[in-house]
């Protein structure tokens, strides 16, 4: 196999590349919006669960503020009745000091239902804004996975097809080439195959000294950009690359 020949089955390999690249990105930034949405609705649930159950033991000691209260009171009454039948001074004080310690708790507990009151308001305020703002996090929620569910629909036909043709032509490929060609695209994160374009990288358009480029046409050696690091190819071969991988009848 002639280097010519290894530097076409390359860049048509790099042509399924860049298309399956493009494809994977049409999901944009759905994935990661997906994944925070997520996480930002599970952290207001627990914060509405810690709020309801706040409002729970709110409203259970009001509740038993009020059953504490009305004992009091029931108290007093039976003990004022008491008041007019007591025999003696004594019996009256003790009585009288007992109806006046049962008013003073009755204020407290009246202060400290007031209070309660007030807390259970606050609880319910929030509850309802942590409601509201996890209604809106999940509808978002929803969209977008919506969007990403669609998009992967359309995407998976074409990928797969890709995928299989890519199978294809890595076969072609020279394996020590292959290597290369992994290590500039995993570095650069894009193209690593690029033809010279008006004497200058196709990739980073750095200038190719005009020898180099009469070498590279030659084929007789691998030359790569001494900017970026690419695989420098002639037009002859990107044309005869491009020519032989129909897209098209792939999607
Ligand atoms: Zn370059």
């Amino acid at each position: 196999m002639t280097l010519r020949s290894k530097l076409i089955a390359l860049y048509r390999l790099q042509i399924v590349d860049s298309k399956l690249d493009e494809i994977a990105g049409r999901r944009g930034d759905l994935p990661t919006e997906i994944s925070s949405l997520s996480e930002e609705a599970e952290r207001i649930e627990e914060e509405l669960e810690r709020s309801k159950n706040s409002l729970k033991n709110v409203i259970e000691a009001i509740d038993s503020t009020d059953s504490d209260i009305s004992m009091l009171k029931e108290n007093i009454k039976k003990w004022k009745r008491q008041l007019t039948q007591v025999k003696s001074n004594r019996e009256y004080d003790a009585l009288q000091k007992q109806i006046d310690e049962a008013n003073e708790r009755i204020e407290e507990l009246t202060e400290k239902r007031g209070q309660l009151i007030k807390q259970q308001g606050e609880l319910e305020e929030t509850i309802k804004d942590y409601e509201k703002e996890l209604k809106k996090l999940r509808d978002e929620l929803e969209q977008k996975q919506s969007e990403l569910r669609e998009i992967d629909a359309e995407i998976k036909d074409e990928e797969e097809k890709l995928f299989k043709v890519r199978e294809r032509l890595v076969k072609d490929v020279d394996p020590m080439l292959l290597k290369r060609y992994q290590r500039v695209k995993d570095l650069l994160g894009t193209l690593a195959v690029v033809p010279i374009n008006q004497g200058a990288c196709g990739g980073c358009g750095a200038k190719v000294p005009a020898q180099r480029v009469v070498d590279i046409w030659q084929n007789n050696k691998i030359y790569t950009c001494e900017s970026c690091g690419r695989i420098l190819i002639s037009d002859d071969i990107y044309n005869e690359a491009i020519n032989s991988v129909k897209l098209s009848s792939i999607k």
